[in-house]
Formats: C-alpha cells, sequence, structure tokens
C-alpha cells in the first residue's frame, strides 16, 4: 500500500490539479483520484421505495468522477438507529435493495463504501446504548449503559452489516468512529465512565473500536476496504488527549483499516466545524498533524468546496484524499470540471446547510440550495425542449438567474433584465456580510451560466411592459422591497435601511441599534461588529476566536478558551415578540449566530415596544420600564414585501411570478433558486 506521492514519470499528471488528481494505490486496488464523497444522510436511506432515488443520486456523483463514495449513515441493529426506523442494514434480504446503489455506482466507474453508524447516545429514541448511563446534552432521551455481553452483541452486529454489505456489492464499509456517536463516546473519557475491559485507560476505551475493525478485517478478507473515520478533534470537555489520538490511529491501522478518515468536532460542541463562516480547510492542520505517526493514507475533511483549496492541502501533504460531502451535493460533476481545468464552471457549496443538514434534521429529505436537483435526480429533469421560445426573466437576483440559465439550457432564447449593474438580487448584500464571503461564488457561477446558456443579459435596464410585449413569455422575478417601520420618528435621518448600510450608502456611528431580528438583522450585527479583515478569511484568527487549540496545548478535545476580537461598535439587536431572538434561524446555524453576536457583546432583547427615534436615540419599553439607547443609527430589518409593479401592467397570458416578487413572508434563496428552476423545467 503507497500513500500521497505525486506523480511520477510512470504516470499521468494533470497541468492544474496533480496531487488531486493522481491515482492513489490502495494495494488491493487503486483509486483514480484523491477525491472520497464523505457520508452525508439524505433521508433516502430509510425506506427501500426510495433506494431508486438513492442510485439516480450516487451514480451522477459516480459519473461525475469522484474517487470514492461513502453512504448516509446505517445502523448495524436498531438500538444503534439515529430515530425510530431509520436506514438499517442487519438482514439478509436487506440486501437486494442495496445493489441497486452499488451496480449504478459501479456502472458508472466508481466504488463505494456504506457506512455503519451506532449513534449510541445520539439515537433519538429510548432504545439507545451507550458506554456509561450518561445523557447527551442535544437529546432528551438517556441511554441504558451497555453490559460485557451487550458490547459483545454491537460488534458482532457491526461485523454483520459489514459482511453484508460486501453481499450487496459494496467495495468496502467506512465505521463510524467520530462525532461523539458511539464508537467516540466509547474512546473518550466524556462518556466513557466503565472500569471493566472496555473502559478505564485508553487501551480499553478504544478497545471497542479496534475490536470492530479487527473483526471486520477478519470477515471480509483482505480485498475489502475499511474506512475507519477517526476524530482527531473532538472540541468538547474532557475528549481525548492528543497521544491518545495518535495511539487510537496507530491501534486501528494495525487492526487492519485501509483508510483513516478525520472527525472533526461531536455534534454537542459548541464550536460550528462546517457552517459557511468557518474558513475554508480549517481543520486540515490535525490531520497533518496525524500523517508521521501512521502509515496508512489518510483523508482531510471540514470546508474544502473548490479543486485549488484540495490541491494545496495534498501538495502541503497534510493529507492523501480529500472528503467533501456537500460540494458534490452542490456539483456531481465537480470532479470531471477539474480534470477539465473547468474550476469556473463549479457550481461551489457555500456552506449554507439550508437544503442539506437542516433539511435532515427536519426529517425531510436532503436537497441544495444552489442545486436543487440535488437528491430529486428523478423528478427534476432539465430536457431540451422541443418548442423554443422567447422567454424575458425580469430579475437577475437568485430567482431569475436559476430561471433563465436552466430555460437558456433547455434551448429557450431568453433575455434576462436587471435595473442594476450586476446580477445577483439581495445576494449582492448577504456576500458583504463577514462569514458570507462564499455567497460570492454562486454569482460566479451563474455568471458562467449566463455566458454557456446563450442567455442575452441586460443589465442596468428597467424592463417595462413595453420592453416585454414581444416576448412569448414572462417571468417576473423583481423581488422584494424592504418594509418600513411605523414608528414617531421613522423619517428622522438617523433611521436608514439595511440596504443602505450593506451597500456602503450609509457608515452608521459607534452605537447601532437594529429594528428587527430575523435573518438580516442578525447578519447586520454581524456586519456592524467586525472591522477589518473577516474571520472567516483567516483560519488563525477564526481558531482563536472559537478556542480551538489543533496544538492541544491546555485541553484535552482541542479546546483552549476562545479570545473574540473586541466588538467595532456597540449594537443592540431587538424584536416585538417575546423571546430570545433568533429563535427562528436554521435549525443547524442558528446557534452559530446567537453566539457570534453575544461574544461580541450584542444586546439581543425580545418583547421590545418602539416609542420614537429623536436626536436622542430610540426609546423603548421592555416589561413596562422604559429607556432611550443612545444610539447614532437605527438600522431598519423589519422584514420585507413583495415588489411586482408589472404584474398588473402586463396582459394576463403567460406571465409567472416568482421569489419574493411572489411571496416575500419567509424567503430565502433556497425558495427562490428551487422555484425558478422548477419552473424553467416546465416552460
Ligand atoms: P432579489 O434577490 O431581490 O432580486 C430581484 C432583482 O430584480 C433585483 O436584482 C432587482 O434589481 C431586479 N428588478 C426589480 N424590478 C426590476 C425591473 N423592473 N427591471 C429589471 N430588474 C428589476 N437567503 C438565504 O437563503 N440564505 C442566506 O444566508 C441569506 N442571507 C441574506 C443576507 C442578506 C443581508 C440579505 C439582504 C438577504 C439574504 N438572503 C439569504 C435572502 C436572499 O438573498 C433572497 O431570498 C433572494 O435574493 C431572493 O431572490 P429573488 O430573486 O426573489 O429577489
Ligand atoms: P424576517 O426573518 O421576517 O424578520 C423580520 C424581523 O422584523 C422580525 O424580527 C420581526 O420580528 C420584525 N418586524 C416585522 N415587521 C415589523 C414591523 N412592522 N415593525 C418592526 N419590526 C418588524 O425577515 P428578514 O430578516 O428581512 O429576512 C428576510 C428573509 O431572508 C427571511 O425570510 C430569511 O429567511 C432570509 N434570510 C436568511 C438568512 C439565513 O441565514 N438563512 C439570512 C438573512 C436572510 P417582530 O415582529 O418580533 O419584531
Ligand atoms: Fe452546500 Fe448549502 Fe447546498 Fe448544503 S444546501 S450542499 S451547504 S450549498
Amino acid at each position: 500500500m503507497t500513500t500521497a506521492s505525486p506523480a511520477t514519470a510512470s504516470t499521468p499528471r494533470h497541468a492544474a490539479y496533480p496531487h488531486l488528481l493522481q491515482p492513489l494505490d490502495l494495494g488491493f486496488c487503486t483509486l483514480p483520484n484523491r477525491v472520497l464523497m464523505g457520508s452525508m444522510h439524505t433521508g433516502l436511506e430509510d425506506k427501500a421505495a426510495d433506494f431508486p432515488k438513492l442510485a439516480a443520486y450516487f451514480a451522477e456523483r459516480a459519473a461525475g468522477g469522484v474517487g470514492l463514495i461513502v453512504t448516509g449513515g446505517f445502523s448495524p441493529n436498531i438500538v444503534g438507529w439515529l430515530k425510530p426506523f431509520g436506514g438499517t442494514l442487519r438482514w439478509p434480504w436487506e440486501v437486494r435493495k442495496h445493489r441497486q446503489v452499488t451496480r449504478a455506482v459501479h456502472d458508472n466507474g466508481s466504488r463505494i463504501c456504506l457506512q455503519i453508524l451506532h449513534s449510541g447516545r445520539y439515537g433519538y429514541h429510548p432504545l439507545q446504548v451507550a458506554p456509561s448511563r450518561l445523557k447527551a446534552p442535544i437529546n432528551p432521551f438517556t441511554p441504558r449503559a451497555l453490559s460485557a455481553r451487550g458490547i459483545e452483541r454491537q460488534v458482532a452486529a457491526f461485523v454483520r452489516t459489514a459482511q453484508l454489505a460486501r453481499d450487496g456489492g459494496y467495495d468496502g464499509v467506512e465505521v463510524m468512529g467520530s462525532e461523539g456517536y458511539l464508537l467516540n463516546q466509547f474512546t473518550a473519557p466524556r462518556t466513557n465512565k466503565r472500569d471493566d475491559a472496555w473502559g478505564g485507560d485508553a487501551t480499553r476505551r478504544m478497545r471497542f473500536a479496534v475490536e470492530i475493525v479487527r473483526r471486520i478485517r477478519e470477515a471480509c478478507g483482505p480485498d475489502f476496504i475499511i474506512v475507519y473515520r477517526l476524530s482527531m478533534l473532538d472540541l468538547v470537555d474532557n475528549g481525548l488527549a492528543w497521544d491518545e489520538v495518535v495511539q487510537q490511529a496507530q491501534a486501528i491501522e494495525a487492526a487492519g483499516a485501509t483508510l483513516i478518515n478525520t472527525g472533526i468536532g461531536w455534534h454537542e460542541a459548541r464550536v460550528p466545524t462546517i457552517s459557511t463562516s468557518v474558513p475554508r480547510a480549517a481543520f486540515t492542520g490535525i490531520t497533518a498533524r496525524l500523517k508521521p505517526h501512521v502509515g496508512l493514507p489518510l483523508v482531510t475533511t471540514n470546508r474544502i468546496n473548490m479543486p485549488d483549496v484540495a490541491e494545496a492541502i495534498l501538495a502541503r501533504g497534510d493529507a492523501d484524499m480529500v472528503s467533501m460531502a456537500r460540494p458534490l451535493l452542490a456539483d456531481p460533476e465537480w470532479v470531471n470540471k477539474a480534470r477539465e481545468q473547468r474550476a469556473d464552471d463549479i457550481n461551489t457549496c457555500i456552506a449554507c446547510n439550508q437544503a442539506c443538514l437542516d433539511h435532515v434534521f427536519q426529517n425531510r429529505r436532503a436537497s441544495c440550495l444552489v442545486n436543487p436537483r440535488a437528491c430529486a435526480e428523478t423528478e427534476l429533469d432539465y430536457r431540451p425542449t422541443a418548442t423554443p421560445r422567447r422567454i424575458a426573466v425580469v430579475g437577475a437576483g437568485p430567482a431569475g438567474l436559476a430561471c433563465a440559465t436552466v430555460a437558456g439550457e433547455r434551448g429557450h432564447h431568453v433575455t434576462l433584465f436587471d435595473a442594476h449593474a450586476e446580477i445577483g438580487g439581495q445576494f449582492n448584500l448577504a456576500k458583504r456580510i463577514p462569514g458570507k464571503e462564499e455567497f460570492h461564488e454562486t454569482l460566479r457561477y451563474f455568471g458562467r451560466r449566463i455566458d454557456q446558456t446563450g442567455v442575452q443579459l441586460r443589465l442596468g435596464t428597467t424592463a417595462d411592459a413595453a420592453a416585454l410585449s414581444s416576448f412569448d413569455a414572462v417571468v417576473l422575478a423583481t423581488g422584494i422591497k424592504p418594509r418600513g417601520v411605523d414608528i414617531p420618528g421613522a423619517a428622522h435621518a438617523k433611521v436608514v435601511s439595511y440596504v443602505d448600510v450593506l451597500s456602503g450608502r450609509v457608515v452608521p456611528g459607534r452605537r447601532v441599534a437594529i429594528i428587527g431580528a430575523g435573518g438580516i438583522g442578525f447578519d447586520v450585527a454581524e456586519f456592524l461588529v467586525q472591522e477589518g479583515e473577516s474571520p472567516s478569511l483567516n483560519a488563525k484568527a477564526w481558531r482563536a476566536e472559537w478556542g480551538v487549540d489543533l496544538a492541544y496545548g491546555e485541553n484535552r478535545g482541542g479546546l483552549v478558551a476562545p479570545r473574540p476580537e473586541p466588538p467595532a461598535r456597540e449594537v443592540w439587536l431587538l424584536q416585538r415578540s417575546p423571546g430570545k431572538p433568533g429563535r427562528r434561524l436554521g435549525k443547524t446555524t442558528g446557534w452559530i449566530h446567537r453566539a457570534t453576536l453575544k461574544s461580541r457583546q450584542v444586546k439581543m432583547l425580545g418583547g421590545v415596544e418602539y416609542l420614537g427615534v429623536d436626536d436622542g436615540g430610540l426609546a423603548i419599553r421592555v416589561e413596562g420600564v422604559e429607556q432611550v439607547l443612545p444610539v447614532d443609527h437605527v438600522v431598519v430589518c423589519a422584514g420585507q414585501e413583495p415588489y411586482r409593479p408589472l404584474a398588473d401592467a402586463l396582459p394576463a397570458t403567460d406571465v409567472h411570478v416568482i421569489g419574493g416578487a411572489e411571496v416575500a413572508a419567509e424567503l430565502d434563496a433556497k425558495r427562490a433558486i428551487a422555484q425558478g428552476s422548477r419552473l424553467a423545467a416546465e416552460l
């Protein structure tokens, strides 16, 4: 078995990304490149009826050139369920449905491993088990502590699932040993309080994981890929110490693993690990630290989304492969585009979690904000049209961009109008928020798509009824107008809109109140407290801000006291409804926004009554107590109303209204892009 080595004279070199596109010899098989599609639950794993959709989803990624795919997690038994009736592989008759997946992947030239995931105390059901009877802070259920016989039964279940995976045509398995799931619960003193053969010192805590790998190797033979996902940075108190991480990796290698994949952070950790504000490749340094200690290839992960980022990691020798899950949801052709030196054509994952992880946590099928076809490959078809038409799309925000480019791809003659000098609509404001720099990528991608699909772009052009009269169909994607506030002093010079602030027309003073604590209010607060370089563009500064210590200098788990930058302004973030602001933010990201503002000393108040604005500031009443916030500016982020003045001016036939122009309430780019794409697929 060989580990990372750049191309030699006998192997082909790829000009742009020689390390990324270098084959990897695993001894008994050779992967064509260094891209592993990381495990990600899609919601299609749980019912047999969904397997044709799952097969189509993986088939597109296999055809897109990925070297090795790992499925979402399947439990080895019902006590290891993630949720009641979650996907398992534990009986011979379940093998048949998996063959649809493995055949689809092999027919398209790739390889696939099944991830075996035992949730332990993270299982959202009362049957859950764990090394010790300790409830997870993110789960209402308390686990039952496993007996020694119970532990043997879990090991046997892992082995049986691996054998069934082999029968089902999988090239191997990934054993999930990180993110705070059962194996990680055994390895860490935080959750393993046993003093028998399965707990106590590090060797006994890791015995469960090592035994599973050893016995899978024994049962499945030498030519079966075993990926072990090892938690290299727990990011929780009383997690593993660094010497224990090294010891575990060496024991897992000796037990017969083929690859070690990197796991970062338990689900209960209070440090973001994959959200858009996490700098690209912020954690790969930890894989690099492990590299000299093991001989088998290492896979690194988290916030790697573009080929230049992946190439730099591999060229530095930090790892032998990169794992990406969401970037391949966003663009199944990612690897082929890199190979063809078309990185600018990649539909980049912006790490928003809005359509993938947030959906999974809501028990909905995953998809992707920038690619609504993800997990809907059999349903959303951009087939060429038999009857090309002349279509006008008014508004080049996310809804209009998606609609125009899909219609253009299908062969329609599309003209796209925007009143502004650049495409993007509100994304041009969003991309200025610290931590949302990735939004630039979506605009770059749509710019390329406009060129490639032959869409005629008319920027700086406010479309009117006369300009639209000659088209066969008109799509109004004219977006929104910000809602004003109806309070005394609303016309005072201190009162400005979020558009004024984010566009740079107004530079607020040192003390600012924000009216409205929705997604935009939170973003504006983050914009106001940050001065200078965004921590999301500087991994070292970001790690200091969140207390991540790759050197494990002080504590187990890689944690150190956070050192947030002082706020650039004194900010109040206000809402009328009672309770804590931010409760309606995204499931997997809302806590990050709240924690960021808290660390920057933003005062977040609910149950606020706005009494008025004058030269002295903003007068408010909270729980019957009046006070004046002595602010220089009041930024209004009070939601939005649809903007569609053209709707009534056009003849009724074949006019479609989409995005914020149709419904502004609870609008986001996920809805805008999906609606635009779906409409264009039907036009
Ligand atoms: P818009 O983006 O509003 O685009 C409408 C376009 O129509 C504009 O470019 C306008 O110039 C043009 N137009 C209007 N009338 C005419 C005319 N007559 N002729 C020509 N052109 C016209 N969403 C998320 O999902 N996730 C986020 O993290 C997120 N963050 C955000 C952060 C901020 C600061 C802001 C402001 C928004 C954010 N959003 C986010 C919301 C997201 O940007 C919107 O939901 C999305 O832009 C709506 O798309 P749209 O195409 O409907 O409208
Ligand atoms: P929003 O989420 O609807 O929030 C509007 C805020 O204004 C609320 O806090 C509301 O709370 C307050 N408000 C409403 N009417 C008001 C009035 N008349 N006077 C005073 N306050 C009023 O809207 P938004 O923040 O403008 O965001 C727009 C859309 O963009 C959202 O749907 C959101 O999904 C999307 N977005 C998403 C993200 C993201 O990270 N996913 C980020 C930004 C934006 P009270 O009524 O309690 O005061
Ligand atoms: Fe990436 Fe957002 Fe798509 Fe998820 S929804 S894959 S985070 S772009």
